[in-house]
């Protein structure tokens, strides 16, 4: 990608990115992903997260909060832990926030550590803003046209008469790398420079949980070492690919489009 305002990138961008385990790489190597998500209420956000996580490319997936069971019943290669976050073990990156519901802790725990963190969904709302400005390690928020405007104070049409507007505000006011969702996603740093744009989806991702997939599929490539702009761009282009090769024309659950992101993968590679 060049210089400019707003660049898309291409599928050999994208297969230059991909974390691909070298001959001597083992699972610490690739990266722990931590998915902190999930409520008695919303276990499927948990499992869904935890399925991208999974397609991501990190080594491991640890799952911390009351989805445990949900989340083993599915995925039984997940590490499992009933301690909070700063307890369960070391990851590389943290995903928190979808269907969190009213989890304030959890997220709060997980933005005090030093390492990635994505913030999603529940997680958005639940998040202190100076929380978020404080932290050391790189912070990627994933809110759509909705959230975004809530955490704005703005309606929501005038997040989306101005999306990349709005997603350079929201960067700088968190100092935060901020993916914006929609019909195109963007993503934008804190610092400014070039955002990117990706149009690889299709209006068939406009489902429930198809949100909860790419936090962690985004998640998982931060714990393999991505920086946040280009985990969140990796991410929304292949879950967008994803997408089209689970819809085709017809209508397709957020557990379809996860199930098709190795697909996704191997035609960028
Ligand atoms: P969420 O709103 O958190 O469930 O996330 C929805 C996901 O579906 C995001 O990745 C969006 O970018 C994507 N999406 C939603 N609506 C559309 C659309 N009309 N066209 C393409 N992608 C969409
Ligand atoms: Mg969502």
């Amino acid at each position: 990608p060049g210089e400019g305002e707003l660049e898309a990138l291409q599928h050999a961008d994208v297969a230059r990115l991909l974390p691909v385990p070298g001959a001597e790489s083992d699972k610490y190597r690739r990266g722990v992903v931590g998915i902190a998500a999930g409520s008695a209420r919303y276990p499927g956000a948990a499992v869904l997260a935890v399925s991208g996580a999974l397609r991501g490319g990190a080594g491991a997936v640890r799952y911390v909060g009351p989805a445990g069971d949900a989340v083993i019943a599915r995925f039984p290669e997940t590490l499992v832990s009933d301690r909070g976050p700063a307890k369960a073990g070391r990851v590389q990156a943290w995903v928190t926030g979808p269907g969190a519901g009213e989890d304030a802790a959890t997220v709060a725990e997980v933005l005090g550590t030093d390492v990635p963190v994505l913030v999603d969904a529940d997680g958005l709302r639940l998040a202190e803003r100076d929380a978020v400005r404080g932290r050391t390690a790189p912070t990627l928020m994933t809110p759509h046209a909705g959230e975004a405007a809530a955490l704005l104070g703005v309606r929501r049409e005038e997040v989306e008469g101005r999306r990349l507007a709005a997603a350079r505000e929201l960067a700088a006011v968190y100092r935060a790398t901020v993916l914006l969702k929609g019909s195109t996603t963007l993503v934008a740093d804190a610092g400014g420079g070039a955002a990117r744009v990706n149009a690889t989806g299709t209006s068939w991702l406009a489902t429930a949980g198809s949100g909860d997939v790419l936090s962690g599929l985004a998640g998982s490539l931060l714990a393999a070492g991505l920086r946040a702009l280009d985990a969140g761009s990796t991410a929304a282009y292949l879950h967008g690919l994803a997408g089209r090769f689970a819809a085709q024309g017809a209508p397709a659950g957020a557990h379809d489009v996860s199930e098709r992101i190795p697909e996704a993968w191997r035609d960028v590679r």
